[in-house]
């Protein structure tokens, strides 16, 4: 088919495959992949509404076994630089949270074998008794396969765990490219292949939980392994409807083993768009104002994005590897207007809870991107002392 050809049947509403979708992405120019994403995401929403919510991106650890090479956060078993945040610390940080019209904490971390699994279980109760109506959108599914490995319990088992423990809902982290000679090459295979990863989203919907997908591009992978990441996501959502929202960002080369460039402003652009037209079963895609800056996240509500993401007030993992931009909820708020739209507070699973927080009551301004733990804060948190340790570093430190 010509691009001509397919343009028409994506405007026809038609799905379009594998072949067509890589037509497109290589030969369409980048203003007619911006009008087809544009017009299909007119036809999901309509109301010229752009969401956003307001969460909080914690870490809660940086030890990592997995050690994927594009990863500049983790630090390895033993580190002087490791660290577990305390249950304290996150409490603090939800105050903080709830402070500015926060919502939900995202919660993700590194592979760490000195965190079994009852922590997270503990946490999560604690965290449901002090603030019973705040959400717990958490753990990846490599961090769920891994809690799965460390305990010896299949993946259903530990999601039920953790479900009765108070998780809410499953970021869709840790899928980078599923495709395995993609992963291969950035060393993330064993933490999950991926079947593997799809496979613990699969046990999530099935057990009722709504959760995200991602994307990150721009490493090793071809435009047809980006459009087969794709087709994989759209496969499951046919099979369960449980993805909320889809996620696309670029590598971030700094400070990582494998290094490189990153991606220009057009290639996410052109990749937003395509997604928004493979993914024709997902109703939400984000802006990627984090990796792309305010202004390309501002551009991506004309390719494809009705949603603006988080107002983040706190990244660790994409600053480790050099990218550091910042909006509070003025700034998201004001970009979303200025392009036209009308800016609407959501929760995770998209449901709108209201307008400008900041237009219904005084919150305090957030400039600045807060961190997990300042820097050379070594603190090893009273409660960890009572969870058995896996690694001779970990019982060291407990003894
Ligand atoms: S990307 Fe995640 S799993 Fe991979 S090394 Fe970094 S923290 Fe570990």
């Amino acid at each position: 088919m010509t691009i001509d050809q397919i343009a028409h049947s994506v405007r026809a509403g038609e799905r379009i495959g594998a072949g067509e979708a890589l037509e497109l992405y290589r030969g369409a120019t980048t203003g007619l992949l911006g009008q087809l994403a544009d017009l299909v995401r007119a036809r999901k929403h309509p109301g010229r509404v752009v969401t956003y919510i307001i969460d909080r991106n914690v870490n809660y650890t940086n030890v990592c076994v997995a050690r994927c090479n594009f990863c500049a956060f983790y630090r390895p078993v033993g580190s002087p630089e490791g660290y577990v945040l305390g249950f304290d610390e996150i409490f603090r940080k939800i105050d903080e949270t709830i402070a500015v019209g926060g919502v939900q904490l995202l919660l993700q971390g590194g592979h760490n074998p000195d965190v079994p699994l009852t922590w997270y279980e503990d946490l999560f109760r604690a965290i449901k008794q002090r603030y019973p109506a705040f959400k717990l959108h958490a753990l990846s599914p490599p961090e769920v396969i891994h809690l799965s490995r460390l305990s010896r319990l299949p993946v259903p088992l530990v999601l039920d765990r953790l479900i009765h423990a108070g998780l809410d809902s499953v970021p869709g982290g840790g899928a980078e490219i599923l495709v395995d000679r993609v992963r291969k090459l950035l060393h993330c295979d064993g933490k999950a292949t991926s079947d593997e990863w799809l496979d613990v989203m699969r046990h999530a919907h099935h057990a009722g939980l709504r959760t995200t997908a991602t994307m990150m591009y721009g490493t090793v992978e071809t435009d047809e392994e980006r459009i087969e990441h794709l087709l994989r996501l759209r496969a499951l959502q046919d099979e369960t409807g449980g993805f909320t929202a889809f996620i696309a960002w670029s590598y971030q080369p700094e400070h990582t083993e494998l290094a490189g460039t990153e991606a220009t402003g057009v290639d996410y652009l052109r990749t937003l768009a395509i997604a928004r037209l493979v993914l024709d079963n997902f109703d939400n895609l984000q802006a990627s104002w984090v990796t792309q800056g305010g202004k390309v996240g501002q551009l991506s509500l004309a390719y494809g994005a009705n949603d603006m993401g988080s107002v983040m007030l706190e990244e660790n993992v994409v600053r480790a590897a050099g990218a550091s931009y910042c909006m509070d909820e003025v700034e998201i708020v004001r970009n979303i207007e200025d392009a036209g739209f009308v800016a609407r507070r959501r929760n995770m699973h998209y449901e709108i809870l209201g307008g400008p927080i900041f237009r219904e009551r005084q919150v305090p301004r957030m400039l600045e991107l807060a961190t997990s733990r300042e820097a050379g804060d070594l603190r090893v948190p009273e409660e960890l002392r009572l969870y058995p340790a896996r690694s001779r570093s970990g019982k060291t430190t407990r003894m």
